[in-house]
């Protein structure tokens, strides 16, 4: 299994020379494995999805707040000649297709999705459920609207994509469960401490709390994403030196993890 780090910024993307180390493009993770391109979110780094050849393109949605689903009007996959499944959770009584109209329609968007060359196979996640050999199982986040955490297992090596996440004591214990003994668990540490004191209820976890699944879970490695959008290279650089585990670092666009 391989792991690209497209876009790790939370929120909204960010631009200019101070988030050039860590990036400024909005979640999204491309995962290769069993001939496939599983993408993990479609923020604004979708954009840079590369040229996956004859790989089977699917595109799992954690949820469709706007800075995970951005990158998709522009997109090389939308772009491209493919046929793309992309999956995300029925909420509030929409289905998949229905939410993301709410962006790629007018007046939002001058085209609608069939309008693109590739074509678009809205499913209604439900998991558990295979991509070939892939196991694609999920948690329910605690976030505002709700948000999924997914994991993939492919072979005896896994990962697991905790964005959008804010801990509580029962959903700790349910992640670290469920996070078990994986090979690489990306974690939402948007805010310090000090931040999250004022920002409890926004849907989002600190390193500390990261650190905790990642004793808990037996997990190998643990990478913090969704940075904050007001947190320059120079902060999260601070963040990152902070860290006193080797099994801990902060994601840059770019990354790669062979698993
Ligand atoms: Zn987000
Ligand atoms: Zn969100």
């Amino acid at each position: 299994m391989k792991v690209t780090i497209l876009g790790v910024r939370g929120s909204i993307p960010t631009d200019g020379p101070e988030f050039c180390e860590y990036g400024g493009a909005t979640s999204c993770i491309l995962v290769e494995a069993d001939g496939r391109a599983i993408y993990l979110d479609a923020g604004s780094g979708l954009l840079r999805a590369p040229n996956t050849g004859e790989a089977e393109v699917s595109i799992l949605l954690t949820h469709s707040h706007m800075d995970h689903i951005l990158g998709l009007p522009f997109s090389p996959v939308l772009l491209s000649d493919k046929t793309l499944d992309l999956y995300l959770k029925k909420r509030e009584g929409l289905s998949a297709k229905d939410q993301l109209e709410r962006l790629m329609a007018p007046p939002l968007w001058p085209v609608g999705v069939e309008q693109y060359p590739s074509e678009v196979l809205f499913h209604d996640l439900e998991l558990p459920m295979q991509l070939g050999r892939v196991q694609v199982t999920g948690m329910e986040s605690n976030h505002p609207g709700g948000s999924t955490i997914y994991r993939l297992d492919l072979e005896g090596r896994s990962l697991v994509y905790a964005t959008d996440y804010e801990h509580t004591e029962e959903k700790q214990s349910e992640l670290s469960e469920f996070a078990r003994d994986t090979d690489l668990l990306l974690y939402d540490a948007q805010y310090t401490e000090e931040e999250y004191a004022r920002m409890k209820g926004f849907g989002h976890s600190t390193v500390a709390e990261g650190m905790k699944v990642l004793k808990q879970s037996g997990a190998k490695r643990i990478v913090f994403v969704h940075h904050d959008p007001r947190h320059s290279d120079a902060k999260l650089r601070e963040m990152e030196n902070a860290l006193t585990d080797h099994r801990a670092s902060f994601a840059k666009a770019g990354d790669v993890f062979e698993l």
